[in-house]
């Protein structure tokens, strides 16, 4: 029987057992800012639930406390989603020690796992069971499966194997009432009404919080194939994309385009880095995945990468000789974010397009930009095959780059303007969080609005869950 007199982090600790309720600063530090250092926030406690019981008996004592959660997995969300706010009310829920594998069924090709399980851990399990999970993304040793479904996180791998929702069969989650949604099937073919499960891919919490879940496996690639295509303009890119496509079919797995400044600035502050195909404007880096053994994947990438150097659409191409060369090609283009920051502040923008609509949109905006803002540099690089792009601002050179981000909001107009014009999305992986929820209001239509937030009241009521984000 809890004592009536107990305060709510000493009745959570009757939950979860005492270390695993945080109150202390130094101890829940880490829990209070993302991992950009843009947001900070305050909490009346970390709670740290092992089980979904634990979970669902944490959200029930919360509901009849009105104390507001924050669901917390990796915290390597780029747009303030797991951040509490400053008022020190919330109760951050972590679901780090929710890290089991529950299951791998390698003849219906799933794998069970909980909420907390590091991505690079679920890769891991399927690669010791013989098969292959394939999403894939620079934070994959931090961030955890939980958070991938909950911002439904893409990577370097949506254009073969689809992004975190098409890659879920089955899900669990506690409801803001604290009841457990048991939904853990892993059937690919279930027509029986609505797919709950989907309300709570790319919910970023603000739904419930997500316990487990089945997630399909591939067949593990035997044979991997990189290489390096030097292009003359982006639609050149789009071209050598379809050739690539009809070539490899599904063997292509990933297609990532590069501006030459993009380029030079991941090469600049990472010394030592290759640069096999210099003086192009562009460039994309080719990934293609063989699974059966013995297949001939590089001659076959050669052929397709000669063909579109004939008919124009490439204008030179290197193809990795051995793993470490393809890894340090995919080092180029995974260093540009990291060298983005090094060269000082930059306004970010994580937009999707339909792929045949981005030369136009690059054509307005670009022009649109330089008005604006004079000199400023484009960084451009992204998931072509996915219609992905990050299209970041750096500061013109020898400009305060601090004084720069004040152009933020105008910057973001502009280019979310001309996205919306074009058909594309103001936010294509990275969600929206505490970021972008001008954003959703201003670019959703009404009606979806609308809808968005009568599932929000029907789901949570009380406004308890992750409040202040997405909507
Ligand atoms: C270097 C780097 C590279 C990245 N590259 C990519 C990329 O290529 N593609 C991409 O899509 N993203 C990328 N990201 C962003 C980030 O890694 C992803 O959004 C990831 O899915 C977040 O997982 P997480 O466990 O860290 O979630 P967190 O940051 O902890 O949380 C993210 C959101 O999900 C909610 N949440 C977390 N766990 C749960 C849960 N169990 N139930 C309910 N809600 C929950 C939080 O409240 C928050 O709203 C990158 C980030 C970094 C730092």
């Amino acid at each position: 029987m809890a004592d009536p007199g107990a305060t709510l982090p000493e009745r959570l600790a009757g939950i979860v057992g005492g270390p695993h309720v945080l109150t202390a600063p130094a101890d829940i530090e880490p829990y209070l800012a993302d991992w950009r250092g843009r947001y900070r926030g305050a909490a009346r406690a970390v709670v740290l639930p092992a089980s979904t019981e634990e979970v669902a008996a944490v959200v029930r004592l919360c509901v009849a406390e009105g104390a507001p959660m924050v669901p917390q997995g990796g915290n390597t969300g780029l747009c303030g989603g797991a951040t509490p706010d400053t008022k020190g009310r919330e109760i951050v829920v972590g679901l780090r020690r929710m890290s089991r594998v529950r299951a791998i069924d390698a003849d219906n090709a799933t794998i069970t796992v909980e909420a907390g399980v590091p991505l690079a851990a679920v890769q891991q399990a399927a690669a010791e069971a013989g098969l292959h999970f394939p999403l894939s993304l620079a934070s994959e040793g931090s961030c955890t499966i939980g958070g991938n479904l909950s911002t439904n996180a893409g990577g370097t791998a949506v254009l073969r194997y689809g992004n975190t929702r098409e890659l879920t069969l089955g899900l669990e989650a506690v409801l803001a009432d604290g009841s457990i949604l048991s939904a853990l099937r892993g059937l690919r073919k279930d027509n029986t009404g609505y797919d709950l499960k989907q309300l709570f891919i790319g919910a970023e919490g603000t739904l419930g919080i997500i316990t487990a879940a089945v997630m399909k496996l591939f067949p593990a690639p035997r044979t991997r194939v990189t290489a390096l295509a030097a292009l003359a303009s982006v639609e050149d890119a789009i071209a050598l994309l379809a050739q690539l496509k009809t070539a490899l079919s599904d063997r292509l797995v990933g297609f990532e385009l590069m501006s030459a400044f993009s380029l030079a600035l991941s090469r600049k502050h990472h010394p030592g880095s290759p640069d096999p195909l210099p003086g192009h404007p562009w460039y994309a880096l080719v990934q293609a995945d063989e699974s059966s053994e013995g297949a001939p994947l590089a001659s076959i990438v050669e052929a397709a990468l000669a063909s579109a150097i004939e008919a124009g659409s490439a204008s030179d191409a290197s193809i990795a000789q051995s793993a470490e060369q393809a890894q340090r090609l995919w080092a180029l283009r995974e260093n540009v974010s990291e060298a983005q920051r090094r060269e000082g502040p930059n306004i970010k923008h994580d937009i999707s397009l339909p792929v045949s609509a981005i030369p136009a949109f690059m054509r307005e905006c670009a022009r649109e930009l330089e008005s604006a803002f004079p000199k400023a540099r484009l960084v451009v690089f992204g998931h072509l095959g996915d219609g992905n792009l990050h299209y970041n601002l750096s500061a013109p050179e020898g400009v305060e780059a601090s004084s720069f981000m004040d152009n933020g909001e105008r910057a973001n107009r502009i280019v979310h303007d001309a996205v919306a014009r074009h058909g594309g999305s103001f936010s294509a992986e990275h969600g929206v969080g505490q970021l972008k929820r001008a954003d959703l209001v201003r670019y959703k239509s009404p009606v979806e609005v609308a809808l968005m937030r009568a599932i929000k009241a029907t789901l949570d009521p009380r406004g308890l869950m992750n409040p202040g984000k997405v909507l």
